[in-house]
């Protein structure tokens, strides 16, 4: 068993072994020494190994995933060590020494099934990428994509995904795009990336001659998907998941959005006061994930958005409709789930029970959706007709199980009565012993005349009867002739138990029917599981129409409780929202009682650039971030919290508010900020949205300034893009009559009975720069501190109102040093990031005019 143990150990070195033993998972010396600390067991020895006590702790079988899902969480892998064969079956085939044994699962982050270890809401990405193209996978539902992607746009669509475990080729490990997956990285020989062997991979798991019609693949594509799904193979010991077809996504079909952006509008999180939370008004485990990955990756194509948008425009029009939907599909079952357990063998007869109600779910809604007075859009029309997929099976799923099968494979009773006459017939027999029992009991006490003589059934005995001491000792002495075969076989503390030629063969005819039933069972729920898998595309199909349902309604049921609008989506590179608001932050202020300030912006050409001041906390950096989060909303298809929002297609976001230290990596404040604002300026194109706070505040005064001028620079002639920028520099105000696009604005704030109040409402021009006077005022500072206070910001003017011609000079002077110092590293940079085997034409072309620009 030993050996058993090393040889699964060596193929694994990585990963805990849980060693089935009996009714238990053993775990032996490093791994227990490891393991017991994590699961909080007991740490203890067995046996000897050089002379060493092992070390050894265990869980019990049938209870082991929460154990399981406590070591994952914590980051550890597992493998899992099955006995192949039932003890029986080696007995019968005459087999010594230890059951044989060997690694059926190992249990990965990324590769996990288990309802237990999955968060609803969420998907469950594993991803692969060869850092010129990323693939991923959710085995939780077969959801399966790859596309180009490196550098930065590599960066954003591992944001966008957050995969639990990221594969890699060893020599890409060191690429700094990955920096921040290190610890989620599964390094791998990059002879595991190869194209052709991907391309193969990928045609025999779809049992293609040919992947052409899935769409053409780049190298590193194929590279990174294969490499992904035979991974994946291995970690199912040679079983693939349920897969969707392999979806090619187009470089430039969601909006880029990089992690320090996500992370500071809070994209990542989850809970009630996030966006997520604040918009998710799904019934379903489907619909939250459908929808947070709508938002986790807002598309940039104007269909696709409209498309979605009609949809919820539909469910806003049939608001009776929509909630008999919302009704229907409210409980329903997470069936994509179930059916990827079933695929993987893993699927429980309760997975079974899933796709029966989920279907059910899907025809009642079908059901509702028939009596529809309006015309469906193309979206809700494909839904439905999704969404009675298999009948026949339906109707079987239905008469076949149980209201409420068991959670665990192999647990009885999961077939119900009057389905198959067999199984009942088996079933009867085993059931009748009861009654059969009884009546073997009353004869028993007859013939011996002990009236509280008992007939019980252990593992051991099976049948047996059981006496007190002092009966059975007359008993063995002199056994009663009406009870043939009546022998003595054991004697407990205080009672004796005998055995008879009845109660023997009584055992054998209820463990035979037992048999038969379990047997039986086990081939109707086989039958089923075949049926399933037989359906399983047409099954996901409706699991997805029900998601694609319930985001819908979602967004309308919000929409009308919210008075949000649908946004007008458009080609162009307008930005015009009229009375925005920032969802989290409304319901935030209105727990508190309170009233959000409706405000609008306009980013449209000709004032592409707003210039935001205002004095801390009247509401800048909640402004900014509004903009972003209504650019996220309506891409995804969602409405938003605005009167109005006209919005052109944005392209890629960046948005920096609110900078913090990120001394892990050992940086600064400044150093971060420096690093994040570089990486705008080397990405935004023309159709972007940034979102800038406070640049240059962690540095000295000139410096500072010096660098947030430049930057805004930057944005106004170079970029061209639409952009927010808030300041606490009222200097760079006077950039205001220089650049033609910039606007200025500002949060109001009065002083009312001697406090100072923020109306959070935003106005053209520029803050009042004195305002800090008066809240030091209010503050109780010495007058004669304000006064001389006063006296230096008159000074202080003075020599703003000198940097106004300053600013007359500077825009000239600073276009020609960009032009000469640092055009021809930005043309390298880009150069040298350039992947021609991952560019489409249209993709080049936009390249080469984007060189050329740079000249
Ligand atoms: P700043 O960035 O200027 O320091 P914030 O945007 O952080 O200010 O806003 C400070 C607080 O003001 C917020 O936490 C919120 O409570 C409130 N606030 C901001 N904007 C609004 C608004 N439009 N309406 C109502 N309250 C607001």
């Amino acid at each position: 068993m030993l050996a058993q143990w090393f040889a699964a150990k060596a193929d694994h070195p990585d990963a805990l072994l849980f060693f089935r033993m009996g009714d238990f998972y053993e775990l032996f010396f490093e791994d227990a020494e490891k393991g017991a600390p994590a699961l909080d067991i007991a740490l203890t020895t067995r046996g000897e190994h050089d002379g060493r006590p092992i070390p050894m702790c265990g869980v019990p079988a049938h209870s082991h995933e929460a154990y399981l899902a406590r070591l994952i969480r914590r980051g550890f892998r597992v493998a899992i060590v099955e006995q192949t064969m039932d003890p029986a079956e080696a007995k019968k085939r005459g087999l010594r020494g230890p059951l044989p044994r060997a690694v059926v699962r190992l249990v990965t982050p990324g590769t996990v099934t288990e309802e237990t270890l999955l968060e609803g809401a969420r998907p469950n990405w594993i991803a692969a990428s060869t850092g010129t193209a990323l693939a991923w996978l959710d085995i939780s539902t077969g959801a399966f994509g790859v596309r180009p992607a490196g550098g930065a746009a590599l960066a954003a669509a591992l944001a966008a995904r957050e995969p639990a475990e990221l594969l890699l080729p060893e020599d890409r490990l060191a690429d700094p795009v990955f920096a921040e997956w290190r610890a989620r990285a599964v390094v791998l020989p990059a002879a595991r990336f190869r194209p052709e062997a991907g391309r193969r991979v990928l045609e025999a798991a779809y049992g293609v001659a040919t992947l052409d019609a899935f769409g053409p693949f780049s190298e590193p594509e194929l590279a990174a998907a294969g490499a992904l799904l035979d991974y994946v193979r291995a970690t199912q010991a040679g079983r693939l998941p349920r897969l969707e077809p392999l979806a090619r996504e187009a470089e430039a079909a969601t909006m880029a959005i990089d992690a320090a952006t996500r992370r500071s509008l809070e994209l990542d999180r989850t809970g009630p006061d996030t966006l997520l939370g604040a918009v998710d008004r799904t019934v379903t485990a489907a619909g939250a994930r459908m929808l947070a990955a709508r938002i986790a990756a807002p598309s940039t194509i104007a269909a696709t958005i409209a498309a979605r948008l009609d949809a919820a425009g539909f469910f806003l029009a049939e608001p009776g409709l929509r909630d008999a939907v919302r009704a229907r599909l409210k409980g329903a079952p997470d069936i994509a789930r179930a059916l990827a357990r079933i695929a993987l063998g893993r699927g429980a007869p309760r997975d079974l029970a899933a796709i029966r109600d989920g279907l059910a779910a899907a025809r009642a809604a079908q059901g509702v959706l028939a009596a529809a007075t309006l015309p469906r859009p193309p979206l809700i029309a494909s839904a439905e007709a999704a969404l009675d997929p298999a009948p026949a099976l339906a109707e079987r799923l239905e008469r076949a199980l149980v209201d409420r099968p068991p959670a665990r494979a192999g647990d009885p009773g999961a077939i119900a009565a009057g389905f198959d006459a067999a199984l009942d017939a088996a079933r009867a027999l085993r059931d009748d012993s009861r009654r059969v029992v009884a009546a073997m009991e009353a004869e028993a006490r007859t013939a011996t005349g002990v009236p509280n003589l008992k007939i019980r059934h252990t593992a051991q005995l099976g049948y047996f009867i059981e006496v007190p001491e002092a009966a059975g000792l007359r008993l063995r002495d002199a056994p009663p002739d009406t009870l043939p075969g009546f022998t003595h076989r054991q004697t407990m503390a205080g009672t004796m138990r005998f055995v008879t030629d009845a109660l023997a063969a009584l055992d054998r005819r209820i463990v035979e029917a037992g048999a038969e039933a379990e047997a039986r069972e086990a081939a109707i729920l086989a039958d089923l599981t075949d049926a399933v898998r037989a359906e399983e595309g047409a099954i996901a199909a409706a699991a997805e129409a029900l998601a694609i349902l319930d985001v819908a309604a979602a967004t309308a049921v919000l929409a009308e409780a919210e008075a949000w609008t649908r946004p007008e989506i458009e080609e162009s590179a307008a930005f015009a929202i009229e009375d925005g608001r920032h969802p989290v932050v409304e319901a935030a202020v209105r727990r508190e009682g309170g009233a959000y300030v409706a405000n609008g912006v306009d980013l449209s050409p000709g004032g592409r650039l707003w210039l935001v001041t205002g004095p801390n906390m009247a509401g800048k950096s909640t402004f900014l971030r509004q903009a972003a989060i209504l650019a996220i909303l309506a891409q995804a298809g969602l409405f938003v919290p605005a009167r109005r929002a006209r919005i052109g297609i944005v392209d890629r976001l960046f948005s920096r508010v609110g900078a913090s230290d990120d001394l892990a990596r050992g940086r600064s404040t400044f150093m971060v900020e420096m690093v994040e604002t570089a990486s705008i300026l080397n990405q935004a194109t023309a159709r972007s949205l940034v979102i800038l706070d406070e640049i240059g505040r962690g540095t000295a005064t000139w410096d500072g300034l010096a660098l947030a001028w430049a930057v805004l620079e930057a944005l106004h002639d170079r970029l061209r893009c639409r952009a927010l920028f808030a300041t606490h520099f009222h200097e760079l105000t006077a950039l205001g009559p220089r650049l033609p696009e910039l606007r200025l604005a500002h949060l109001r704030v009065k002083e009312w009975k001697g406090e100072v109040v923020f109306l959070h409402a935003v106005a053209e021009g520029a803050a009042d720069r004195s305002y800090g006077l008066h809240v030091a005022k209010l503050a109780g500072m010495p007058r004669e501190v304000i006064a001389r206070a006063a006296t230096v910001l008159t000074a202080l003017e003075e020599r703003a109102r000198g940097l106004a011609p300053l600013a007359e000079e500077m825009p000239l002077f600073a276009r020609t040093a960009v032009a000469r110092a640092e055009a021809p590293d930005e043309l390298r940079r880009i150069l040298a990031e350039i992947d021609p085997d991952a560019l489409s034409p249209r993709d080049a072309l936009d390249l080469v005019a984007r060189l050329k620009s740079l000249l």
